[in-house]
């Protein structure tokens, strides 16, 4: 064939792609990246698709490829159109959700000299563009950038344009390569036979003297491989200065040794082998199994919903299905929430398929990232675990997708276009490639339920703990109300009940979780002379106030001052900070319980690589007794000698205007409730509120989801609210309130009028309005909601100009 349809990186390029013939000579396949001329520009592209006949009329040619391979699946291809589509994103940015780390990397340009150059003047060049043929001809092609080091960069590029314009010399253009810097790790290898080191290590035992070098060298005598210095010093259990003696007493040496990286670490995880399935497990698994069974061409497996509480088996289940897909030759995608916040998960994959699990982390440096990329591609893994990106991954015999805690709202990337949604882009990608989708939730999000009890979706349950002894049932939940504290005179952040359990636990030598939805030292500080509240200055919301650094810090954009010793606007030194954090939480926590020792884990704390790992086990090893901390701790950790969780308040969320907002509080605490008597020890949960009547409330603490189910979606029936109806969210931002307004009122007339001439009944619209947080980075935001059930078609048929953001199925407040 001899045009492409390619997908150009430029922002003018929108949804659409553009028409290019393929060069003589050029071979180019669909999902292949190429440079194309674009305006005056060169630009990156992939190939959508190849025909026999040009959109338009005129078409410029393809100039090179940039990969020798494809980097796009055919499914891949389908898909990126499907995501631009569905979601109103520009085509080139679905694209790019999929290409390996780091393609958008600089573009290197080299010259060169033709190899039948046409016959030209020497006489007729300038001293410059003779300088430059004469080095283009002696080497095989030159680096402008080098060209711009010798002659200046203004007059280099005038040259070159000049050879080329003549048509003596030729421009091509390479990515700049990744760096990819190799790992190394010491090693101690033994200068002496191993029975030369056995008879030292005797000596110095005889004489009493250097004990630890004695162990080092027995230790390394009994390998016949030189070993890690962090697996000498474990084994042998001494430090580096050990090693240090040893070397400088010439019996042992140090050597770097270069180490393949891996994102998992298997010196401490052993194999493990399937567990025997409860009954529940069983034929949830044989449903899977039997659709696994069945994937052939043009059959698409069903969507199944795997609901059961925590601890029910879930992630046994993941496991012995992915093994199945493993067996028909197939590979998977596991998804979670947050990959730091998931060791425990990874562990138990590292463990059944050892070696052959990736592990996509945005903590990799990018060079680490494209080489997993590439080993992904390659067929090196049986499954490739990460967050929401990476459904993206190029996993090849695509066999089985999970998405683990399903209900997560992190699973739709809000934030930047395309503003996706991993749940339905896994279910697109499964259809396309007749894949099998398992969604896990103790809680699932209440569309997604919604959709199984109609049957689009095959329902399997697990309704009970899988238990290691017998106990352990659900912990028992008391509710605390707040306002009769007040009226006892108890102003602490501690009830009376949730005091007494804390200390019983505490001295009972079990482990404690506080848990509280908020950093911070105090949520605002105000002025009681005037009232002043203090706000940032870019965002409309209030500052927060830090202890670490004595700073006020604006949560949207990380605005930062340090704290006012005096009112700002009338001088008053009487400054008073309300509202509690979770910094507040530990200082209380320790004048009401000294003897207890404290943890506290939130993303103040939590910035290095591996500091989630690092607060995991010291809390595991038992190092502290209450963990404090914000909802990065209701994730599904497993800590047996917790035995008592304190909810400081379950209000944090109630009160925002969102319709889901009720179905957010009932997650977030039935994942923390989850989070109690997981071990054989008995579980308790205090929940501290001041609306102990809310639905959200009362049927999280009676464990109960089809309780809350039946309530939400009778709600959201009557408010014609998703799963009934879809909603669209198109924010315009402006620094300007008064245009920012304008445009949102103009905007709104131009939808009335196309829904109007069309004719068009389901479709109504809220506002324009000021967002939830009406100013943010110093723009304002107006905003208009839709309602409806073909949004992304009808929307697709409206100009809409630079400024405005478009949400299709938005979670949360804009
Ligand atoms: P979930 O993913 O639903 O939270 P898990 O799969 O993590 O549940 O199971 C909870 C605990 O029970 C884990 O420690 C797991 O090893 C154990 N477990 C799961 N299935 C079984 C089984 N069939 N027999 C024994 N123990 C099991
Ligand atoms: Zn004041
Ligand atoms: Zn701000």
């Amino acid at each position: 064939m001899a045009y492409a349809e390619v997908s150009v990186n430029s922002p003018i390029a929108q949804r659409r792609t553009f028409s290019y013939a393929i060069p003589p000579g050029l071979s180019v396949d669909v999902g292949q990246a190429v440079w194309v001329p674009f305006g005056d520009k060169l630009l990156q592209g992939i190939v959508l698709e190849l025909s026999h006949y040009p959109a338009v009329e005129e078409t410029r040619e393809i100039v090179g490829v940039i990969e020798p391979c494809p980097l796009l699946s055919p499914c891949q291809v389908v898909l990126a159109r499907w995501i631009s589509e569905h979601y109103l994103s520009s085509l080139f940015d679905a694209v790019a959700l999929m290409l390996p780390p780091g393609f958008e990397r600089k573009v290197v340009t080299f010259i060169s000299g033709l190899p039948s150059p046409r016959q030209y003047d020497v006489s007729s060049l300038t001293q410059g563009q003779r300088y430059v043929l004469d080095l283009v001809h002696s080497k095989d092609r030159v680096g402008l950038r080098e060209l711009e080091k010798a002659l200046g960069k203004k007059r280099a590029q005038s040259i070159v344009s000049q050879l080329v314009r003549r048509g003596l010399a030729v421009r091509s253009y390479e990515l700049e390569k990744v760096k990819v810097q190799s790992k190394t790790v010491p090693y101690l290898r033994l200068l002496v036979e191993a029975s030369e080191a056995r008879q030292e290590a005797a000596r110095l035992h005889e004489q009493g003297k250097a004990i630890k070098q004695a162990s080092l060298l027995e230790f390394l005598s009994q390998r016949a491989q030189p070993v890690a210095l962090s697996e000498a010093k474990k084994g042998a259990n001494c430090d580096k200065a050990v090693a240090d003696a040893l070397v400088s007493k010439g019996l042992v040496t140090v050597q770097q040794i270069e180490v393949r990286r891996e994102p998992i670490s298997y010196q401490s995880i052993t194999p493990s082998l399937p567990l025997t399935l409860a009954s529940a497990q069983k034929s949830a698994l044989q449903s899977i199994r039997s659709s696994l069974l069945q994937v052939k061409e043009g059959y698409t497996p069903p969507v199944f919903l795997l609901h059961g509480v925590t601890a029910s088996g879930k992630t046994e289940i993941y496991l012995q299905a992915l093994a199945e897909a493993v067996k028909l030759g197939k590979r998977g995608i596991i998804l979670v929430p947050e990959i730091a916040l998931t060791p425990q998960t990874i562990e138990r994959f590292a463990s059944r398929f050892p070696h052959k699990v990736a592990v996509l982390h945005s903590k990799l440096s990018l060079g680490e990232q494209f080489d997993e990329w590439q080993r992904i591609r390659n067929g090196g893994f049986d499954v490739v675990i990460g967050s929401r990106s990476a459904i993206f991954a190029p996993q090849p015999d695509l066999g089985l997708i999970v998405i683990d805690e399903e209900h997560e709202w992190t699973y739709k990337q809000h934030d930047k276009s395309p503003r996706y949604h991993t749940r339905d882009v896994a279910i697109k990608l499964a259809e396309l490639s007749g894949a099998v989708v398992i969604l896990g939730s103790a809680t699932p999000d209440v569309e997604t339920f919604y959709h199984a009890q109609r049957g689009d979706y095959q329902l399997l349950q697990l309704p009970e703990r899988v238990t290691p002894s017998e106990g352990s049932p659900l912990p028992q939940v008391a509710v605390v109300d707040l306002r009769d504290e007040l009226k006892a005179g108890n102003r602490s952040l501690f009830s009376r009940s949730l005091s007494r359990a804390i200390a019983k636990a505490v001295a009972g030598g079990e482990q404690v979780i506080l848990f509280l939805n908020r950093r911070g030292a105090a949520t605002f500080i105000q002025c009681r002379n005037c009232g002043l509240v203090l706000h940032c200055r870019r965002c409309e919301v209030a500052l927060t106030y830090h202890s670490a650094g004595d700073a006020l810090v604006c949560h949207q954009c990380n605005y930062r001052i340090s704290m006012p010793q005096v009112c700002p606007r009338c001088l008053s030194r009487r400054i008073k900070f309300l509202g509690v954090g979770t910094q507040k939480l530990e200082q209380e926590a320790s004048y009401a319980f000294p003897q207890a020792r404290r943890l506290r884990w939130d993303s103040d704390v939590t910035k290095g690589k591996h500091s989630h790992q690092e607060m995991l086990n010291k809390f595991r090893d038992h190092q502290a007794d209450i963990l404090i901390g914000t909802q990065m701790i209701a994730k599904g950790l497993d800590l047996p000698l917790v035995t008592l969780v304190g909810v400081i308040s379950a209000d944090t969320g109630l009160n925002l205007p969102d319709f889901r907002a009720g179905e957010r509080t009932f997650q977030l605490l039935s994942q923390v409730l989850g989070r109690a008597g997981r071990g054989t020890l008995w579980g308790q949960v205090i929940i501290q509120t001041y609306s102990p009547e809310h639905y959200a409330i009362q049927t999280a603490a009676k464990h109960g989801y089809a309780l809350f189910y039946d309530k939400e979606i009778a709600y959201r029936r009557q408010l014609h609210n998703p799963p009934f109806t879809r909603l669209a969210c198109l924010v315009y931002s402006h620094t300007n309130n008064v245009l920012c307004q304008r445009e949102a009122e103009r905007m709104k007339r131009i939808i009335i009028e196309e829904r109007d001439s069309r004719g068009i009944t389901d479709l109504s619209l809220i506002g324009p309005a000021p967002t939830f947080i009406r100013r943010l980075r110093g723009r304002f935001r107006w905003q208009i909601i839709l309602r409806g059930s073909e949004l992304p078609a009808f929307l697709a048929q409206i100009p809409i100009p630079q400024g405005w953001t478009i949400d299709i199925d938005p979670i949360g407040l804009a």
